[in-house]
């Protein structure tokens, strides 16, 4: 039912604008398509990957709010206190939301002796299960979270304090951290700009997100039709990033890489493997390493 009333508001938006919602742009290519009616454009000047038709701007808040609800998918599915108090018993390993993966790379940023002082943002935090085992491990996590009844749960439940109007969030902090988020956004460069803002001047932005990469495209065409529509109207690529980080070091892959990380912190721009599903962003962008 839901699939029919996108497709039939994709069908009625046919021929609307496909300027670039991000920089209102005309120059756009595409890249694929999908359903007859939607297609995945290509701004050529600020290089994100964008579903056409585009989203009303008041369509996020209401969306996330109601409709969001990926079947089986814990980011959004909330848990009954049985299985609650098993995913917190066994550090959430059974649920693929297990945040080590998360703090094995926070780990090459800081010195041991820094860890325990680190501020950080959890933006889109949903109910706050990456949060929880950050704060466990000795971070200050602040989380953000658009949906009011996801970050209800994680409050009451988890004893967090997930706010959800993001002018709640304070600044100077280490880390401005995102988990397939980004691609959700109405404006993924007002996020990072937002980012930046909230980042001390040594400060990462931090984000994983669809790897809409050519690298990627080119190698499984199949799985990179899948992962762009209904609920990911962008699709962030290097192209992108590279080009929002164009001044300021920079991690960017599909997988991690320890000598790509020791460059970034070396401010340097460094591009790993990208032919893989997701995206690894590391940037400091508050630090200038060239002339705009
Ligand atoms: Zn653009």
């Amino acid at each position: 039912m839901r699939k029919l009333k996108y497709l039939l508001w994709a069908s009625s938006n046919y021929f609307s604008s496909s300027k670039c919602p991000i920089c209102s742009s005309n120059k756009t290519k595409v890249i694929d398509t999908k359903y007859l009616v939607t297609k995945l454009l290509e701004c050529s000047n600020c290089k994100i990957l964008f579903r056409h038709p585009v989203d009303n701007p008041n369509f996020n808040k209401i969306f996330y709010q109601e409709e969001y609800i990926e079947k089986n998918c814990l980011v959004t599915n909330l848990p009954n206190d049985e299985a609650l108090k098993k995913m917190i018993e066994t550090d959430f390993v059974e649920t693929d939301r297990n945040a080590n993966r998360i703090y094995a790379i926070i780990k090459q940023l800081y010195k041991e002796s820094e860890l325990n002082n680190l501020q950080m943002i959890d933006y889109g935090s949903s109910w706050g299960y990456i949060s929880y085992q950050l704060i466990q491990k000795g971070i200050q996590v602040e989380s953000f979270e658009i949906s009011k009844s996801r970050a209800k749960f994680g409050n009451s439940k988890l004893s967090l304090n997930i706010k959800t109007a993001e002018d709640e969030l304070t600044g100077e902090k280490d880390i401005f951290f995102s988990s397939h988020v980004i691609e959700h956004h109405p404006n993924p460069s007002d996020m990072i700009e937002n980012a930046k803002n909230l980042l001390k001047d040594n400060g990462f932005f931090y984000c994983y997100c669809p790897n809409g990469s050519e690298e990627y495209l080119k190698k499984d065409k199949k799985l990179f039709h899948l992962a762009w529509g209904q609920v990911h109207p962008f699709y962030p690529s290097k192209n992108y990033f590279s080009n929002q980080f164009k001044n300021n070091p920079y991690y960017i892959g599909s997988n991690l890489n320890p000598i790509g990380i020791k460059k970034m912190l070396n401010n340097e721009q460094y591009i790993g493997d990208l032919t893989g599903s997701e995206l690894i962003i590391i940037s400091k962008p508050n630090i200038h390493i060239k002339d705009s």
